[in-house]
């Protein structure tokens, strides 16, 4: 764990020039502003720096928007991407005048789950292991392509190929659904998925693996080891600028919206989460596939909430496009040791009790990793505290149930708004331990709807040109 000394030192040592301070505003998406190298003194990791949080979405209103940001010596990293030698740390958000740390600062929500989590002697660690999917597509200028850029953006491998009779000339064109992972030249981007693997190594993550995914058109995935909570949290917003960097490094562009593409994969985060108390994995067990009751009940913890859950696992109006039959995305909520569709997976790979765990799959990256993997947490917690017993696994394939037996299982909600409005009834397990305030989920609410569900809504959209232009 690196000190406020160590940083100095690695400034020395490296010849860095400038500071950059990151925080994550409230929807998940990284800030910043750069100090000169001279001004990253010692008390500025005791007193932080001022700065107006008034124009930082979903944050203060203006007449108190003076609000202090408290460097993390140890998220500290050498910036792979800026021109003069530049360090990066994450920071807190604290008040200037009581120097209390700010609600709606998304990981200071995540640093108190960890906190309540111990709290509780349930359990003193939660793990994260989250598969980030997204899409890298070529940079296009949205001016260049009148209509809709998302309806005529190009892969970076080319057209996709919407099959044989319409293109025989394939070359190594991927077939559709088939980018699930056929070797080089096949899959043209396996140099820059090694970059941003390598990159990644570099800035201290420790990654499992990367590849191409199912959808043909760039679509990939790099997978960070499980890590606790509020680390893999950070991570994964170093994860993002990594990625994105990288892309535009190559021109291309790269996008964590969970739908971009109708009739292809969207991209998922499916999240991995387990329990420990000291060196004792609390998941593992003699119930079904090998899980502790613990590990039952925390599943029955998450089915029970996903609705309100789904809120800040799924936090975009785009991401209801993803959760729908057919393309390997989660639709309804249950569980399953094989079933890729169920909401609840839990992976067979490894008989070792440390590697059990449950694979929530219904995240996806457009959430923002502290909010949700709290917000995840505490679900899970919930469930194990009241034994919320999830009821029997479904162990056939959800997509080939019969009407009458898929009429009995719950479904994700089915837009934005949906669970919004589920978020809105069903918020006491996030209250306790004072994780997330009345105040965060209230914002949240009001945010999402104001700014995406109902600025949708008044917007005609391109589809309706389609259906309706010619009546
Ligand atoms: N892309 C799929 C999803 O939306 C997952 C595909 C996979 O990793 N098996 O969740
Ligand atoms: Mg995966
Ligand atoms: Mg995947
Ligand atoms: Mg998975």
């Amino acid at each position: 764990m690196m000190t406020p000394q160590d940083v100095l030192a690695l400034c020395r040592e490296r010849g860095v020039k400038a500071v950059d301070l990151r925080f994550m505003d409230f929807p998940g998406l990284w800030q910043h502003f750069t100090i000169p190298v001279s001004k990253l003194e010692m008390e500025v990791f005791e007193d932080g720096l001022g700065f107006d949080g008034s124009s930082i979405r979903g944050w203060q209103a203006i007449n108190e928007s003076d609000m202090l940001l408290v460097p993390q010596a140890e998220t500290a990293i050498i910036d792979p991407f800026v021109q003069l030698p530049t360090l990066s740390m994450i920071c807190n958000i604290q008040d200037p005048i009581t120097r209390e740390d700010y609600s709606r600062d998304p990981r200071n929500v995540a640093r108190k789950a960890v906190n309540y989590l111990k709290s509780t002697g349930v359990a003193d660690t939660c793990y994260i292991g989250p598969e980030a999917e997204f899409f890298i597509f070529d940079d296009i200028r949205f001016d260049q392509t009148p209509n809709c850029g998302f309806f005529f953006i190009d892969s970076a491998e080319g057209e996709w190929n919407r099959g044989t009779d319409e293109n025989p000339n394939l070359g190594y064109k991927l077939r559709h659904k088939e980018g699930y992972f056929p070797c080089p030249p096949a899959d043209q981007l396996m140099d820059i998925r090694n970059e941003m693997m390598q990159t990644m190594i570099d800035c201290g993550m420790d990654v499992e693996a990367q590849h191409h995914e199912v959808a043909t058109a760039g679509q990939s995935e790099i997978d960070l080891k499980y890590n606790d909570l509020l680390t893999m949290a950070d991570n994964m917003c170093m994860y993002k600028y990594i990625v994105k960097n990288v892309a535009r490094r190559h021109g291309k562009t790269v996008t964590f919206m969970p739908k971009p593409l109708f009739s292809d994969n969207g991209s998922g985060m499916h999240t991995h989460i387990s329990f420990w108390k000291g060196d004792h994995p609390l998941f593992a067990g003699n119930g079904y596939a090998g899980l502790s009751d613990e590990a039952i009940y925390a599943i029955g913890g998450i089915l029970a909430h996903a609705p309100a859950l789904l809120a800040f696992a799924c936090p975009t109006t785009n991401s209801y496009k993803r959760l729908v039959p057919g393309f390997e995305a989660p639709v309804n909520l249950a569980y399953s040791q094989r079933n890729r569709s169920a909401a609840c997976r839990i992976p067979m790979y490894s008989p070792s009790p440390k590697a059990k765990r449950i694979e929530f799959r219904c995240p996806d990256p457009s959430s923002n990793p502290y909010l949700a993997f709290s917000a995840l947490m505490m679900a899970a917690l919930d469930g194990i505290q009241n034994k919320i017993h999830p009821g029997d696994p479904l162990d056939k394939d959800i997509y080939d149930l019969e009407p009458e037996e898929l009429a009995k299982v719950p479904t994700t909600p089915g837009s934005l708004g949906e669970a919004l409005d589920a978020l809105a009834k069903d918020h006491e397990f996030l209250l306790r331990g004072d994780v997330f305030t009345q105040d965060v989920i209230n914002t949240w609410i009001w945010y999402k709807k104001k700014n995406e569900v109902q600025a949708l809504a008044l917007r005609p959209h391109p589809y309706e040109f389609c259906l309706y232009y010619d009546i």
